[in-house]
């Protein structure tokens, strides 16, 4: 598979053609950024502990029967992906109120969320990437009912499934953002998932393992990313 010219460069990833209009190469760069891209960074190793931790978790969500983008590993910062229509929508579900919850509603952080919350969010930094809901999405034609319902029960199947290696690894899936496409017609997980887009703390020492020591200026940030992938046994 020949990589070809650059079809997008987004935050953290670029996307590149390749000889064959099915796939596309995505591209981890070392690029970390937050609040909507105003605070940017590179933080050295980034981009190739993000490409091999989300090919560890796209593979293992595979195996557990939902359907990725993931085709396979490329080198050290780059896999091979399905080359879909992104829905332009956020899904994210909350197991412990964090973040942008805490911020709107003033609930505790750290409080357990029995249910879990789900939320749908614009991807729109402009608009800093609002709250939306079914309606919107369905109105405004960001996806069909159908695949609304899908990206929903997708999300909830990849909760029960990453709760459980996290806290097998001695952590707290606090919360994680999906983003799913379209390959011929179908609905696939695509995106990443990565410390980049989830909330992971230690079970014990309630120690923030992800994004939020970027974000709050903690330090450590690839430490902690690597600490992550150590315990679940991504191979680095
Ligand atoms: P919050 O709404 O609290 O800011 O984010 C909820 C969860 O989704 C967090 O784990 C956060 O990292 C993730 N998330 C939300 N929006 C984005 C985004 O635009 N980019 C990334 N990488 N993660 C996001």
């Amino acid at each position: 598979m020949e990589k070809k010219q650059e079809l997008y460069s987004g935050k953290a990833k670029s996307v590149f053609a390749t000889d064959d209009n099915d796939y596309v190469v995505l591209s981890f760069r070392d690029d970390t950024s937050a609040f909507d891209g105003e605070k940017v960074e590179q933080l050295s190793r980034k981009g190739e502990v993000n490409n091999k931790f989300n090919a560890y978790i796209m593979q293992y969500l595979a195996d557990n029967g939902i359907p990725t983008h993931f085709e396979k590993l490329l080198n050290e910062t780059e896999s091979l992906v399905k080359n879909m229509k992104m829905i332009p929508v956020e899904c994210v579900v909350r197991n412990v109120a964090s973040g942008s919850l805490v911020r709107r509603l003033g609930v505790e952080d750290g409080l357990e969320l029995n249910p879990p919350v789900f939320e749908f969010f614009l991807k729109n930094d402009a608009l800093h990437d609002p709250m939306v809901n079914e309606y919107h999405i369905e109105t405004f034609g960001w996806a069909k009912a159908e695949d609304v319902n899908k990206m929903k029960e997708l999300t909830f199947k990849v909760n029960e499934l990453l709760k459980k290696l996290f806290a097998d690894a001695g952590m707290i899936l606090v919360d994680y953002k999906l983003e799913f496409g379209l390959f011929k017609g179908e609905v696939y997980l695509g995106d990443e998932f990565s410390p980049d887009g989830c909330r992971l703390w230690d079970a014990e020492t309630r120690k923030k393992l992800d994004k939020d020591r970027f974000r709050q200026g903690l330090g450590g940030v690839i430490e902690a990313y690597e600490e992550v992938a150590r315990r679940i046994g991504v191979p680095l």
